[in-house]
């Protein structure tokens, strides 16, 4: 039983918050020690101004630090979280003014719009049918997503073709450092599967379980892995033992 995470820094990207008063996150089922699953343990990183995660902060540190947009650039997050995507508006807008876009087009899609209460520019739709044309997106964004797809490859290649050659995605999962093969639930009726994927997977909802193989899985559909890490100095309360898991296309 380990623990997969150790927490540096008190301060929020996103909201500007600082200080010691970091919320509980994430979940405590042996299986997540077990196999040392990074990104769901239960640890103390939930903004209590903003509510962003540890993951939210290692995304928009990535962006604001390390992504190069091209002028006008056309981004879709699926999934997107609140004050998140707060923030990257806000940034797109700088950025604009900064380099002189005409324009920039900010997409947000999610299955489920009426569950999670989104606003408006959240679009409604599926990741296996994504309504955009071909090559049309230089950046894509689906934290914890993956992960309850499964019918991955179609995932993996629909996002493919939406997005431009030599084009980012960005796509944290919760990933197992002891688990060899990743792990793929049973076919079996619904209520089986939720109780199997809570106590294998770690979460009722997971059916999957990624492991060591997760680069290659991604390899398979033409991502190549361009993992980020925050550097060892961070102070924005971040899991240092948890990479953003980048990919090129
Ligand atoms: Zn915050």
């Amino acid at each position: 039983m380990a623990q997969a995470f150790e927490i540096r820094g008190n301060l929020c990207n996103l909201c500007g918050y600082q200080g010691p008063d970091f919320q509980l996150r994430g979940h405590s089922h042996p299986v997540l020690y077990e196999q040392e699953v990074i990104g769901s343990q239960r640890r103390p990183v939930d903004c209590p101004k903003c509510k962003s995660s540890d993951r939210d902060r290692l995304c928009f540190s990535f962006l604001q630090s390390t992504w190069r947009p091209s002028p006008n650039p056309q981004i879709l997050h699926i999934a997107p979280e609140k004050s998140l995507s707060q923030r990257i508006l806000q940034l797109l807008e700088e950025k604009k003014g900064g380099e002189n876009w005409a324009h920039f087009q900010y997409l947000g899609l999610d299955k489920r719009t009426g569950l999670y209460r989104y606003p408006s520019w959240v679009q409604r739709g599926d990741i296996l049918r994504l309504p955009y044309d071909d090559q049309s997106l230089d950046l894509i964004i689906a934290n914890h997503v993956l992960e309850h797809i499964r019918d991955l490859t179609t995932a993996l290649q629909e996002l493919q073709r939406v997005l431009k050659p030599n084009s980012l995605l960005i796509a944290q999962v919760p990933w197992a450092q002891k688990l060899e093969i990743s792990s793929l639930s049973p076919s079996v009726n619904r209520l089986s599967r939720a109780f199997w994927q809570r106590k294998n997977h770690g979460q009722y909802d997971h059916q999957w379980l990624f492991g060591q193989d997760l680069i290659h899985l991604m390899a398979k559909e033409n991502y190549r892995a361009q993992f980020w890490k925050e550097p060892e100095a961070s102070s924005l309360c971040v899991n240092t033992l948890e990479a953003l898991m980048v990919y090129k296309n």
